[in-house]
């Protein structure tokens, strides 16, 4: 058997065209082109990549998008002045901080000083509360949106599946396991001190791997026919001296007997941006409708 791939690629592409559409309706209604900020704080090469992706495909989908750069000594009071300008532009409707910060900048503190109306990556707390109750004002963050849709393009009604999330970070496992909560799903979240791991995972319809833990969940720890969602990545030397992007997933065992998996790189990642665009647009309209 060999499972079905599911092409993050071609769907977040389909996802970007259907913001550009409606990026493109809203300017002819109301004259409003939504605008996403990015701050990035000092100079990490892999936020400066993600930056570069997420900046360039916001024009592609005919937003505004900027980079405010900041230089790593910025102070906390300094990135919170920055972020109170952005909440009160009018013409910014997304305010997204590339994380890492550097270690002297409290990121609690960062992320509830953005607008929740404009906290497109969802991790304000209130956005965060309204998305564990299933509110329909919570912006959700992007990630684990990605996942659903991808998980949607080959199980139709997830209602009554037992789900595994394998990670329970604030940015992919609780949010993930919160909507699969809200599609139905029996779920249950495991972490690094979770005992059970492969028996739990073998339980699982549904399988969303997070933990950035290369090569993690093996072949024989999977249901048959289960679809699996690999969020991990990380960056791997090849013996040739190359960079090569890894999932937590063993691929190669895991295709042999899931019925559905995504591929490290070209999965969830792609979809991770296309949600982005979402949210801003989402943002955007609601800003709109607020006038
Ligand atoms: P994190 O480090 O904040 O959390 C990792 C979680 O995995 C923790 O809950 C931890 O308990 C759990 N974990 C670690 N080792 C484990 C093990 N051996 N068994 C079971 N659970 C284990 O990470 P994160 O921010 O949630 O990211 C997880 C992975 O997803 C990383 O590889 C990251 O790069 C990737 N990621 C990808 C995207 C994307 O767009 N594709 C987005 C966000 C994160």
């Amino acid at each position: 058997m060999s499972a079905q791939l599911i092409d993050g690629k071609a769907i977040a592409a389909e996802v970007r065209a259907r913001v550009a559409a409606g990026v493109a309706r809203l300017a002819a209604r109301s004259g409003v082109v939504p605008g996403l900020t990015v701050i990035l704080v000092g100079e990490d090469p892999a936020s400066e990549v993600y930056v570069r992706t997420k900046v360039t495909q916001t024009a592609a989908a005919g937003m505004r998008g900027a980079v405010l750069r900041l230089p790593a000594e910025t102070t906390e009071a300094e990135l919170l002045a920055t972020v109170a300008r952005l909440n009160a532009d009018p013409a910014v409707h997304g305010i997204l901080v590339q994380f890492p910060l550097p270690a002297h900048l409290d990121v609690a503190r960062v992320v509830e000083a953005i607008a929740p109306e404009k906290d497109v990556d969802g991790f304000n707390p209130l956005n965060v509360g309204r998305t564990a109750a299933g509110l329909r004002e919570a912006i959700v963050p992007c990630t684990p949106l990605g996942v659903l849709h991808l998980i949607k393009t080959v199980r139709v009604d997830l209602g009554g599946l037992s789900a595994l999330v394998v990670g329970a970070s604030n940015v992919v496992g609780r949010p993930m396991a919160r909507l699969l909560l809200g599609e139905h799903c029996t779920v249950s979240i495991a972490h690094v001190r979770t005992t059970d791991l492969p028996e739990r995972a073998r339980a699982a319809d549904v399988l969303v791997v997070a933990t950035g833990v290369p090569g993690l969940v093996r072949g024989d720890w999977l249901k048959p026919g289960a679809t699996v969602i690999d969020v991990g990545i990380t960056r791997a030397a090849t013996p040739e001296g190359k960079v090569r992007l890894v999932g937590d997933v063993a691929f190669d065992e895991a295709v042999q007997v899931a019925g559905a998996l995504t591929p490290v790189p070209g999965g969830v990642g792609p979809m991770t941006v296309a949600y982005l665009l979402s949210n801003t647009l989402d943002a955007a309209e609601r800003a709109v409708s607020r006038r």
